[in-house]
């Protein structure tokens, strides 16, 4: 198959998995994924498969990520939140679908690539930010969608109060008493007025949700931040 036939190709895959909006599909198809992936991996960045990435992360399987953005429901005037930049590949797919997207990562080389990937591509309406997702960007909330792109035992409370009302966010999840790879779900919450909804969606195996940011070795002419 020539490579200009990927992206549809995928697409077509996803459809056949139960993707239908077709706004998701069509930012899906216009997101090139070999952007995204490293060197070796080339050849299978059209594949929908999870790929290792840099700071031993992993960029999630294209129909992990149809399928979270097309639960999310994001909407033109939405500002969304991601936690885990990763690539940025889940930040690419959502920005075309929503007025601004934030995104937060702990792996400063990640976020780095990212950015320059963000760059190249012109999406200029993400924004990054370097530090712990586990406490939201509390000076751009409230947002109307929250999407996490690591595991979590329980939702952070942090995070569900950066949610507007009738706001959604997206997570996998291992429960709190089975923090294990092997039995992640999807768990889609919805803020009331009086406190927040959640319901178990499909099984999933993201890398865990980690706190705080890895200590950095900087060079002697940098300022510690
Ligand atoms: N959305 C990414 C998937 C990245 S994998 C993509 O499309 O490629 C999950 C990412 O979450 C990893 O890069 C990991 O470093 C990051 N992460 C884990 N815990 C975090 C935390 N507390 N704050 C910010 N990022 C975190």
């Amino acid at each position: 198959m020539s490579d200009d036939h990927r992206p549809i190709a995928l697409v077509m895959a996803l459809r056949g998995q139960g993707i239908t909006d077709q706004r998701v599909l069509s930012a899906i198809e216009r997101t090139p994924r070999e952007m995204f992936v490293e060197a070796p991996f080339l050849s299978t960045a059209y594949e929908n498969i999870a790929l290792p990435i840099a700071c031993g992360q992993t960029i999630s399987q294209p129909y992990i990520v149809a399928y979270m953005t097309e639960i999310l429901a994001v909407e033109r005037q939405h500002r969304v939140l991601e936690i885990g930049t990763g690539s940025g590949y889940q930040a690419a797919v959502l920005a075309p679908l929503c007025r601004m997207v934030y995104t937060v990562e702990r792996h400063r080389p990640l976020l780095k690539s990212a950015e320059a990937r963000f760059r190249a591509l012109k999406l200029h309406n993400i924004v990054v930010r370097h530090g712990d997702g586990l406490q939201g960007w509390p000076e751009q909330a409230p947002f109307d969608r929250i999407l996490l792109a690591a595991a979590v035992s329980t939702i952070p409370q942090a995070l569900i109060s950066q949610l507007k009302p009738g706001g959604v966010l997206i997570a996998p999840s291992s429960g709190p008493h089975e923090f294990h790879r092997n039995s992640q779900h999807l768990v889609k919450v919805v803020r009331t007025d009086g406190g927040a909804t959640q319901e178990k969606l499909i099984a999933v195996a993201f890398v865990p949700m980690l706190p705080g940011v890895p200590q950095e070795t900087r060079k002697p002419d940098e300022n510690p931040k």
